[in-house]
């Protein structure tokens, strides 16, 4: 049996995710590449929920007051640059243990390219710095074996697929690059997704799937060497889907464990982005505006959500909405010169927030 005190964390887990809606978001400040401080943002070390960015504009004259304008942004939770990998994982842990209780998981990482989405996601090597991805599938197949003690049997299905420009490529292939195979989504009768010819690969413990990883990224690496720096300006899907049966309880549970490194949210200029660069600056645009309007949708418990709209929100339609927790990481980086991105992606991600607590408030009443 689950020990009294960890049924009642995830007793008050849900409680609270009721409270406020399935969704969260959270900021992630990554350290500055030469170690200092950063100069523009700032973290009050008794809050961890807000951040501000300040500004300062010299006056036109050169000889007149210098203006500073601040501007403050709040989410559920905010990690500094000393925020270990570890730390991280603890606020999330819960939300991952619910995708063993029957609720889809969605975690995406939303930034522009170098702010730290891959360092969260999928981490590095060493034991302490491996990402979400790593550390949920340890969690899953650790509470999945004590589960077993009560009689519950799972299977755990892995996919990994990339999508660079609105196009799904499979990251478990296996076969020759020549005869790839193309891959369309497609609705079955009871509603469930698939994707054509993608690899759905059963795995029964944690060294396989991270064995899967490895793949993934290679195959990631192989698409890299004809066209530089792929893996920012694409999408990288990873989903653990999960079935549970329990015989002598008759009871059953179903769910999916989607984690989303998202391609880099910078906006290139009009004049750097011809060509091929034009095509996906468009596709990612399009589809992480949609993944915003999807979020905002479905906070706002809107009777239509364009999932169709883009690849990522279609593929993902069945772990988002519905009884499904949503976690979003905006990750921003410190430097000056970064300074519009990061107003940038902090504005993205406190617009999906602000609709959140906006219906949640609402809830509460
Ligand atoms: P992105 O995937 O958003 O393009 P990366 O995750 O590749 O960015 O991060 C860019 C660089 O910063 C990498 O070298 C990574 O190791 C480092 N980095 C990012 N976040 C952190 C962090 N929290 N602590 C230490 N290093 C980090
Ligand atoms: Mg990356």
């Amino acid at each position: 049996e689950l020990y009294a005190g960890e049924m009642e964390r995830r007793k008050l887990h849900n409680t609270i995710q009721e409270l406020k809606g399935n969704i969260r978001v959270f900021c992630r400040v990554r350290p500055l590449r030469d170690g200092g401080l950063s100069k523009h943002i700032s973290l009050a070390a008794d809050d961890k929920t807000s951040i501000c960015l300040a500004k300062t504009e010299e006056s036109h004259t050169g000889k007149g007051t210098d203006t500073q304008r601040n501007y403050t942004f709040s989410f559920d939770r905010v990690f500094g640059p000393q925020a270990s990998q570890q730390e991280v994982f603890e606020e999330i842990s819960l939300l991952v243990q619910s995708a063993l209780d029957g609720y889809n998981v969605c975690c995406f990482a939303y930034g522009p390219t170098g702010s730290g989405k891959t360092y969260t996601m999928e981490g590095e090597e060493y034991d302490e710095t491996r990402g979400v991805i790593p550390r949920a599938v340890q969690q899953i197949f650790k509470a999945s074996d004590k589960l077993a003690c009560q009689g519950w049997e799972f299977t755990f299905t892995a996919s990994f697929v990339e999508i660079y420009n609105d196009t799904l490529r499979d990251l478990l292939y296996k076969g020759k690059a020549d005869k790839r195979p193309e891959h369309e989504i497609r609705k079955s009768n009871n509603n469930e997704l698939t994707v054509t010819n993608l690899t759905y690969q059963k795995v029964s413990c944690e060294d396989q799937v991270l064995g899967l990883i490895a793949l993934a990224n290679n195959n990631r690496a192989t698409a890299q060497t004809s066209q530089n720096d792929r893996s920012s300006r694409s999408h990288s899907v990873f989903r653990l889907d999960i079935d549970g049966v329990n015989v002598g309880r008759d009871a059953k549970c179903k769910s999916s464990l989607c984690l989303v490194d998202l391609a880099g949210s910078e906006r290139l200029l009009k004049s750097q982005s011809q060509g091929e660069r034009f095509k996906e600056m468009t596709a990612i645009n399009g589809s992480l505006s949609n993944l915003g309007i999807v979020i905002a949708a479905l906070a706002n418990k809107e009777s239509f959500v364009p999932y169709r709209n883009s690849k990522l929100t279609y593929l993902l339609q069945n772990c988002l909405g519905g009884n499904s927790k949503t976690l979003m990481f905006v990750n921003i980086a410190p430097e000056s010169d970064s300074f519009g991105e990061t107003l940038n992606s902090l504005r993205f991600a406190s617009k999906v927030n602000d609709c959140v607590i906006g219906t949640a408030s609402a809830n509460r009443k």
